[in-house]
């Protein structure tokens, strides 16, 4: 029988949204214990790019651990991708965290010395693909954010903004269900941030599920949902007609 997390969902599912809390408490334990999510309710549909936006000790980061299901709730109800992320092993959730989610954090996280191509072709190393293959998707995705030139190159040769580009070339290397983004352009000047932005901007349009986290005031205006969070409940939840 097929995996069902490796084969395609079923056309009944194809409408479910990609994210689905209900009621998600987090409590990290501690005197006095500290309430990061204090029932969260949010829903992503396919397609969305939706920006998490709050204050620092807010919860986004609790958040996005757990939409990446690098960290599971207390309570509540959580659904990525259709699957019930609470009835899944350890290991069902790896493999779902492996080929349905793409990360990119703040800091660019790429292996010093390895060229681009072989890093982002590592974003494949959960797919079973041949390493030919997975360097030929290498190329393409490196393509599409703008890096073809720079296959070649190591980190320490990039700038800061290429090497945030590689880093999300490799997150969505495998075509991702939802690709998430803990404050991208943290660590990069203002100019280098702006085209990572474009970037995710670029990929929404090409149909990319995306939630990205920022506290960047001028980043959020410009997304199409905004979800506001205060600690640890979400406190509004807009969408913007812009685009
Ligand atoms: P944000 O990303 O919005 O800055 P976080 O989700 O990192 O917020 O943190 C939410 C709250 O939970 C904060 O008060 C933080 O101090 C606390 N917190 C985060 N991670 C842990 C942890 N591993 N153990 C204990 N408390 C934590
Ligand atoms: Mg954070």
């Amino acid at each position: 029988m097929a995996d069902p997390i490796t084969a395609p969902a079923p056309p009944d599912l194809e409408d479910r949204p990609v994210v689905e809390l209900e009621d998600v408490h987090r409590v990290y334990p501690g005197t006095p214990p500290v309430r990061a999510l204090d029932g969260v309710r949010l829903r992503i549909g396919a397609g969305e790019l939706v920006g998490i936006v709050g204050p620092s000790g807010s919860g986004k980061s609790t958040l996005l651990n757990i939409l990446g299901t690098l960290d599971r709730a207390d309570s509540g109800l959580v659904r990525i991708d259709g699957h019930d992320v609470d009835r899944l092993s350890d290991r069902r959730l790896s493999a779902l965290r492996g080929r349905r989610i793409g990360f990119v954090f703040q800091q660019f996280f790429l292996p010093p010395g390895v060229p681009a191509l072989d890093s982002v072709a590592d974003g494949l190393l959960y797919s079973g693909a041949p390493p030919e293959r997975r360097r030929e998707r290498a190329r393409r995705t490196l393509e599409r954010v703008g890096l073809a030139d720079r296959a070649h190159h190591r980190p320490h040769e990039l700038s800061g903004g290429q090497q945030q580009r590689v880093a999300v070339a490799r997150a969505l290397v495998g075509e991702p269900s939802l690709l998430l983004a803990d404050e991208p352009t943290g660590a990069l000047d203002s100019a280098s941030g702006a085209g990572v932005i474009e970037l995710l901007h670029e990929l929404h349009r090409a149909g990319t599920t995306i939630a990205v986290i920022t506290h960047d005031r001028n980043v959020a205006e410009e997304l199409p949902r905004q979800v506001h969070i205060l600690d640890g409940r979400i406190e509004s939840d807009e969408r913007v007609g812009r685009r």
